[in-house]
């Protein structure tokens, strides 16, 4: 077998853990450029600057990382005398900034550190950046050789961010597990991919166990354990799935019918406009687990388990949640078949499936 490499996260998580910057960075640079938005960098400015002050790292400047994850920002900051005086580059706030940085330290070739200030996606422990155009539509994804070097998890910080990021990357979060593991089933995996689709159950108990409190807590600004433990799920367990199972990045477990739904539901731009993209995915995950359901008639619980967590937390279980119709059902359908993200599974997924997935949730949820 040909020889390969595979870096993962390192991570602190808890209360004041932007005390250990000094301990983690100091080994690999003395000087460092914050990069921010403009609430993340109201949320962490003082702790972080303290901490920095405290264990002797100078911050050549703090720079406003330009508003979307383009290249053009991303030359734009290579350029500035902020970044080239700087051995370290600190990247503080959601996955746009996160993602910008990190396409930044790869092209410049500096060690990146994160900072996540809202939980929504894995963007503060993964190695690959997702890029836009100027006018915010999708480009594509960049892969970069290693996550950031390690990630400072605040949950002080976190629990003040508003409720509806974590609400929505739990529906992601958990996706991750059920794609997973169903477009694997029945393959001989390498070790490494074994290892992610294994730990993706990591991506769902903790939120199943704790999301609803976490996400009480959020909105009521506490930091609790609870919290905690949906914030190491959606950050640090997606984030060693997702590097672990995209495969060679030509056969990709990390994602399946869930996201292929999601794609055929925001065809509807008022979907992507309205809702996150975590919220669409979970209703992706409803109807997978009424198809599993066909040919498995024992998923039915975990399909029963699923939806009434979603009720519970209020993620949607109807079209009409989304702001569709029984009317759009054929043309979401149709999407979400011709998706790439549909093709790796352990059976040919029918339109018939897809309708009566699409019957069987509207049924239940009528009744429910
Ligand atoms: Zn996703």
């Amino acid at each position: 077998m040909e020889g390969y490499s595979i870096y993962l996260p390192c991570y602190s998580i808890g209360h004041g853990v932007y005390e250990k910057v000094g301990k983690v960075c100091l080994d690999y640079g003395k000087s460092a450029v914050i990069i921010s938005g403009h609430k993340s960098l109201a949320a962490a400015k003082d702790k972080l600057l303290k901490a920095c002050e405290k264990d002797g790292i100078e911050i050549t400047g703090i720079l406003w990382y330009g508003g979307e994850c383009t290249y053009e920002n991303v030359e734009k900051l290579a350029a500035d005398p902020a970044v080239e005086k700087a051995q370290l580059l600190f990247a503080v706030g959601g996955g746009k900034v996160t993602d910008t940085v990190k396409a930044l330290g790869e092209k410049v070739n500096k060690a990146v550190f994160s900072f996540p200030t809202i939980t929504s996606n894995c963007a503060g422990c993964t190695s690959v950046s997702i890029m836009y155009n100027d006018d915010g539509s999708f480009l594509r994804p960049f892969f970069i050789t290693r996550p950031p070097l390690h990630t400072f998890l605040d949950v002080d910080i976190i629990a003040e961010a508003p409720s509806r990021y974590l609400w929505a990357g739990m529906g992601d979060t958990y996706a991750k597990f059920f794609e997973a593991n169903m477009s694997s089933r029945g393959e001989e995996l390498s070790h490494y991919v074994g290892l992610g689709v294994t730990i993706s159950r990591m991506c769902l108990d903790p939120i199943l166990d704790y999301g609803a409190k976490a996400l009480a807590d959020n909105k009521a600004g506490v930091a609790s354990e609870e919290l905690e433990n949906v914030i190491l799920a959606i950050n640090v367990t997606t984030a060693l799935t997702s590097i672990l199972v995209t495969k060679d990045r030509i056969i990709d477990y990390n994602t399946g019918l869930a996201h292929a739904i999601n794609y055929g539901l925001t065809s509807f731009p008022e979907v992507e406009r309205n809702h996150l993209h975590g919220e669409i995915v979970s209703f992706g995950v409803l109807i997978l687990l009424l198809i599993e359901e066909q040919l498995e008639p024992s998923m039915r619980g975990m399909f029963k388990k699923m939806f009434d967590f979603s009720r519970a937390v209020g993620l949607p279980t109807k079209l009409e949640d989304l702001g569709l119709t029984e009317a759009d059902q054929d043309a979401v359908i149709d999407k979400a078949l011709a998706m790439k993200d549909i093709e790796h599974n352990p059976y040919v997924i029918t339109r018939g499936m897809m309708v009566k997935a699409f019957e069987d949730l509207k049924d239940f949820a009528d009744k429910e």
